[in-house]
C-alpha cells in the first residue's frame, strides 16, 4: 500500500507519524515545495528578528524521516492530482502513484489587489524563503520604516521583529482596533498601549490603495489621501487555503478542502488536514478555516489513523490563539461574542480573565498577563462539560460560581 502525502508542515508529519504507529510496512512518501525538514512556522518572526537561528526552527533532522522510513521529495511541487488515475502530477511532469493521498499543503498569504503589490521590497511571511528574502533585501537597501499592513496576530508579531532589529513601523489597520478577530476592545486597547509605548506608529480604519516607488518602494498612499513612507512593506492580511492543485477535480471545495469528521475528502482514498482544510468547528458549530497549529497537528493525527484503516472520528476545531508579543502575554479561546460575560482581574495587575456564554454555554474565554488557567478551559470548550452542571464553571481560586 502506497500513501502520498503532499506538504512536509505539521499536519504532514502528524499524519506519517500516525500512519507508521498502525503499519510499519507501508510505503509512504511526502512530497513537499520548500527544501527544509519540517520547521516551525510560528518561530519564524524570532528568524526575522534574528533571536533565533534557522537550524532553531527545524523540528526534526533529516534522520528522523530516515528512522521512520518516509521517502521525502523537496523542492517539487505537486501541480494536478488525477483521481481517477490515483496519481499526482508534478511540476515537472512525473506523475506520482498513490492508494492513498493525504493534502496537508497548508495556506498562502492573502495579497489584497494593491497596485505596486509587485514592487521590489513588499512581502509577506509564510516561509523560510519569505523571511530570508527580507533578510537580504534588509542588507541591500537603507530601510528607514517599515510599514506593516494588517493587524493581526502575524502583522503583530512581525512588527515587533522589525522593532527588535531597530527599524522604525507604522501598522495600517483597516478595522478599528488591533487583533479585532481575537480581542475583545479592552485587550485591544490595553495592547495599543504597549505597542504605542515600544514607539510604533499606529493607524486604524485606513487602507492602502497604492504603494509607490520605482525600482524600490518609498511608500504607501492610503484611502483616506494620506501617505507613509516606507521602504519595506509586510502584508499581513490572513491567509488562505492553497487549493491550486485539486482544481479541476470534482473534490468538495468551499473556502478550503471540505472533510467530514474522518478528515476525508469528497473524493474516496483522498484525505486532508490542516490549514488547506474547512472543517468542523465546535463553537461555530460550522466548517471553518481555522488555520492554527494544534488543529493541523491534531487534524494530520487523525488523518493519519483513518488512512491506516482505523476510524476515528475528529470533534472539530476550537479555535485558539496564544502570543507573547510587546511584552503582552494573551490567550484567546473560542468566540468572544456572546450574550453574557464575566470578567475578573485588571490588565494592570496582568490576570485580567474573562468568560463569554451564549445562551448559558461557554463559547469563549480571554486571559491576559496570567495564561496558566487557559488550558483548563480548553478542555471545557472542547468537551462542553459546564452545560450540564457536570463540572461547575468557577474561576481558579474561587469558591463560587461564575
Ligand atoms: C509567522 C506565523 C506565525 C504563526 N503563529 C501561530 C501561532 O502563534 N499559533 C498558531 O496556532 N498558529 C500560528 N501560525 C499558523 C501555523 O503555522 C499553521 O496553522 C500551521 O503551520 C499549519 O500547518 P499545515 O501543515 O497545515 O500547513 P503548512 O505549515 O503551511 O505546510 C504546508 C506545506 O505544504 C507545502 N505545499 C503546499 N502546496 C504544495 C504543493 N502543491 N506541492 C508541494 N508542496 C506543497 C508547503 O510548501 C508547506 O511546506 C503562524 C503562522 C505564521 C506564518
Amino acid at each position: 500500500m502506497k500513501v502520498l502525502i503532499i506538504g512536509n508542515g505539521a499536519a504532514a508529519i502528524s499524519g506519517a507519524k500516525a500512519l507508521r504507529q498502525v503499519h510499519g510496512d507501508w510505503e509512504i512518501e511526502l512530497v513537499s515545495d520548500e527544501v527544509h525538514p519540517f520547521y516551525s512556522r510560528v518561530m519564524l518572526p524570532e528568524y526575522l528578528a534574528g533571536s533565533v537561528s534557522r537550524k532553531d526552527l527545524y523540528l526534526v533532522d533529516w534522520d528522523f524521516y530516515r528512522k521512520l522510513n518516509i521517502k521525502v521529495t523537496l523542492g517539487t511541487q505537486v501541480e494536478a492530482l488525477e483521481p481517477t488515475l490515483a496519481k499526482a502530477i508534478t511540476a515537472s511532469g512525473e506523475r506520482i502513484h498513490y492508494d492513498r493521498l493525504l493534502i496537508a499543503a497548508g495556506a498562502k498569504p492573502v495579497l489584497p489587489d494593491i497596485e505596486g503589490a509587485n514592487l521590489k521590497g513588499v512581502f509577506t511571511l509564510r516561509s523560510i524563503a519569505d523571511v530570508e528574502a527580507i533578510r537580504r533585501y534588509l542588507g541591500s537597501t537603507n530601510v528607514e520604516r517599515v510599514m506593516i499592513v494588517g493587524g493581526g496576530l502575524v502583522s503583530l508579531r512581525s512588527a515587533e521583529a522589525f522593532h527588535k532589529l531597530g527599524i522604525p513601523v507604522t501598522m495600517i489597520v483597516s478595522s478599528s482596533r488591533l487583533m479585532s478577530q481575537t480581542l475583545d476592545e479592552p485587550a485591544s486597547q490595553a495592547l495599543l498601549r504597549a505597542v504605542r509605548e515600544a514607539g510604533l506608529e499606529v493607524l486604524f480604519n485606513e487602507d492602502v490603495t497604492a504603494f509607490d516607488g520605482d525600482a524600490c518602494l518609498r511608500g504607501a498612499q492610503l484611502a483616506s489621501g494620506g501617505k507613509v513612507k516606507g521602504q519595506l512593506a509586510l502584508i499581513g492580511k490572513g491567509v488562505r487555503p492553497r487549493l491550486s492543485l485539486v482544481q479541476g477535480t470534482s473534490m468538495a471545495v468551499d473556502r478550503g478542502i471540505l472533510v467530514n469528521e474522518y478528515l476525508q475528502t469528497s473524493i474516496p482514498g483522498i484525505y486532508a488536514a490542516g490549514d488547506v482544510t474547512q472543517s468542523y468547528d465546535l463553537i461555530r458549530k460550522r466548517k471553518v478555516c481555522n488555520g492554527i497549529w494544534p488543529s493541523a497537528v491534531r487534524q494530520g493525527r487523525i488523518a493519519g489513523w483513518n488512512m491506516a484503516g482505523l476510524a476515528i472520528r475528529d470533534d472539530g476545531d476550537v479555535p485558539m490563539n496564544a502570543v507573547h508579543v510587546f511584552g503582552c502575554s494573551i490567550c484567546s479561546l473560542g468566540v468572544l461574542n456572546g450574550d453574557e460575560t464575566c470578567v475578573r482581574g485588571s490588565f494592570q495587575e496582568e490576570n485580567y480573565r474573562k468568560l463569554v456564554f451564549a445562551r448559558s454555554q461557554l463559547v469563549g474565554a480571554l486571559f491576559w498577563g496570567h495564561v496558566r488557567d487557559a488550558g483548563r478551559y480548553y478542555w471545557l470548550l472542547r468537551t462542553g462539560r459546564n452545560s450540564n452542571g457536570r463540572m461547575p464553571l468557577v474561576w481558579a481560586g474561587e469558591k463560587r460560581r461564575c
